[in-house]
C-alpha cells in the first residue's frame, strides 16, 4: 500500500487532538501556593501528573513530526508537468523565444534555452479534467493557459484531492 500525505496529515491532526486532550484534562492543575493554613515549609506535594503533562508535550511533538513527513513525501511524490512545451512558471504562455533564449513577455525571466520547445518540468500540481473526462496533470503556469482555453474543465489541486476539508 502506499501512504499519502492526506494519511499522515490525519494522524497528526488525531496527535493534536490528542494533545489537547490531555492538557485538558491534566494541564490546569495549580500545584502552586498550597491551600490557607497548609505549612508552608512543608515539602510540596509530588506532581501526580507531571508525567502526563510531559506526554502531553512529547505528542505536540509527534504531531509536528507527522505534519513534516507529510510535506516531505507530498514533495517527494511531485510529478513533472511533462506538456511538451515550457510556460513562465508565474505567468503561463508568455513566453518567446530568440536565439535560444526564451523570455517572458510579462515579468521577463529570461532561461537560457529554447523553453518553448522543450517539455514542461515544473511540478504537476494541478490536475485538469475536461468535459469528455479527460484527466491531465499540469504546473501552475501551464493551468493558468488552461483556464483560459477550457471554460468547462474542472480543476482541482493535487494536494487538496484527498485531503479531507477543514
Ligand atoms: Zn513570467
Ligand atoms: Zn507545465
Amino acid at each position: 500500500m502506499t501512504v499519502t500525505p492526506e494519511q499522515l496529515r490525519a494522524l497528526a491532526t488525531r496527535a493534536e487532538a490528542l494533545t489537547a486532550e490531555v492538557w485538558t484534562l491534566c494541564g490546569n492543575v495549580q500545584t502552586g501556593p498550597a491551600e490557607p493554613g497548609a505549612d508552608a515549609s512543608a515539602p510540596a506535594a509530588p506532581d501526580p501528573l507531571v508525567s502526563a503533562r510531559q506526554a502531553a508535550g512529547l505528542l505536540a511533538r509527534a504531531a509536528e513530526e507527522l505534519q513534516l513527513a507529510a510535506a516531505d513525501l507530498a514533495r517527494l511524490q511531485v510529478r513533472p508537468c511533462g506538456l511538451p512545451w515550457g510556460v513562465c512558471p508565474e505567468h503561463g504562455n508568455t513566453l518567446s523565444s530568440q536565439a535560444g533564449v526564451s523570455t517572458c513577455r510579462v515579468c521577463g525571466r529570461t532561461w537560457d534555452h529554447d523553453r518553448l520547445r522543450r517539455p514542461c518540468h515544473e511540478p504537476a500540481t494541478w490536475k485538469v479534467i475536461d468535459r469528455a473526462g479527460t484527466v491531465t496533470r499540469m504546473c501552475d503556469g501551464h493551468v493558468l493557459g488552461a483556464r483560459a482555453a477550457a471554460g468547462n474543465a474542472t480543476f482541482v489541486r493535487l494536494d487538496q484531492e484527498a485531503g479531507s476539508q477543514p
